[in-house]
């Protein structure tokens, strides 16, 4: 059976590998030279199968039209005239209240727990190497209401089986010393020694190779064009080479017997044109990794800043800040207002809560 691979960030290359294992003929197609060139290059590095807790809960929406206007904002809704945009606010809204919460973390708990164990089966059959560390994830909350609601959604998530506990003050610093230059402000927080932390792009560019020695056929620079209709069946995709400089785009036609779209947010539109229609709309987040000075006071638990929704993870000899959502369409600008202020949150912070610790001057590519 010969199938199709739309995407080649970690999920279509997760996807991939997996259809090797079960005898797929295995073609990847992506736009970029690589594989993990976009979401999946630089995220906040946490293997968080037990942040099981959906942002849309019953106080999301009074936080999110309080933070329309503060460009530093964890959640950042910039209105656009956009049916989509709309369509998936009201989408969420209908999920902000204690039912669907319980239901959706439910969920997330069963699809998280299935994910690491196939994590753990790929990294045992692989052997790949991506700064991983079984070091668990803790939370710190810096106000006593927020410290509050987590303790709320712990007790949701223990109750499906999430080793998620409440710590105060004074065990999150015992479990990541590195945080006691900020401990003062830190209220309390919630530990899970069970989560990881490690390299997305390492992971995903590691993997892509082994699914090459086995096989696997790689498009890259191919820019996905559109999804070819038969009837009731999606079986062709038409793909353009992305040669600089050329005048015109030499079109070609890729037939397989199934087709796997992991596009990342752009799969919406792409399947939208053929009839099916998926609840995702685009969020950017930002993402700064920067050098240690001091890596004996850097921390080895990877946490995540509640107030600011920014995660902190360590991946070898550097730290990786990353996180906050802004809800404005696909926008991968850096050069306005709202993205330099937001860039510039990633290192403040850092300087805030790890004084002196990393070379904030000089962020990574
Ligand atoms: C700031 C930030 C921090 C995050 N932190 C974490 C974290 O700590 N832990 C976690 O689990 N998740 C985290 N995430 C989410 C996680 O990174 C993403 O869910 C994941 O990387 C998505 O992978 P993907 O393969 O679906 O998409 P992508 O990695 O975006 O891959 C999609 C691929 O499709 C290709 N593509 C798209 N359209 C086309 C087209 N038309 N033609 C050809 N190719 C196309 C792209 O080039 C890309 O390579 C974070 C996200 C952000 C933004």
């Amino acid at each position: 059976m010969k199938t199709i691979v739309l995407g080649a960030g970690i999920i279509g290359i997760s996807t991939a590998w997996h259809l090797l294992e079960r005898g797929h003929e295995v073609v990847v197609v992506d736009r970029q030279p690589d594989a993990a060139l976009e979401t999946s290059f630089a995220n906040a590095a946490q293997i968080s199968v037990s942040y099981c807790e959906p942002w849309a809960n019953r106080a999301a929406p009074w936080k999110a039209l309080k933070w329309m206007f503060d460009k530093e904002a964890p959640l950042l809704l910039r209105p656009q005239l956009d049916w989509e945009q709309w369509r998936w606010c009201l989408k969420f809204l209908a999920q902000c209240n204690d039912t669907a919460f319980e239901r959706n973390v439910q969920q997330i708990v069963a699809l998280g727990a299935y994910s690491h164990a196939a994590l753990k089966d790929v990294v045992r059959a692989t052997g790949i190497q991506y700064h991983r560390l079984e070091c668990g994830i803790a939370h710190f909350y810096s106000d006593q209401k927020s410290l509050d609601e987590a303790g709320h959604a712990v007790e949701v998530m223990r109750k499906f089986g999430v080793q998620r506990r409440l710590v105060s003050r004074a065990e999150l610093l015992q479990i990541e010393p590195a945080f006691s230059a900020y401990g003062e402000r830190i209220t309390g927080g919630t530990y899970t020694s069970t989560d990881e932390s490690g390299d997305a792009r390492l992971f995903t560019q590691q993997l892509a190779r082994r699914c090459a020695e086995r096989g696997a056929q790689f498009l890259y620079g191919h820019d996905v064009l559109r999804l070819n209709k038969t009837g009731n069946t999606i079986d062709s995709v038409a793909v353009s080479a992305i040669q600089s400089g050329a005048t015109g785009q030499k079109h070609s036609i890729l037939k397989g017997d199934a087709i796997v779209v992991a596009c990342g947010s752009y799969s919406a539109p792409l399947l939208r044109s053929v009839g099916v229609d998926l609840p995702i709309y685009p969020g950017k987040g930002y993402s700064a990794t920067f050098p240690l000075l001091r890596p004996e006071a850097a921390p080895l638990v990877s946490a995540i800043d509640d107030g600011k929704k920014l995660a902190m993870s360590r991946l070898g000899d550097v730290l990786r800040v990353a996180g906050t959502i802004e809800l404005g369409g696909f926008d991968l600008s850096l050069d306005n207002p709202v993205a330099k202020a937001r860039c510039h949150l990633l290192s403040r912070r850092i300087e805030e809560v790890l004084p002196g610790v990393c070379d904030t001057r000089t962020p990574e590519q």
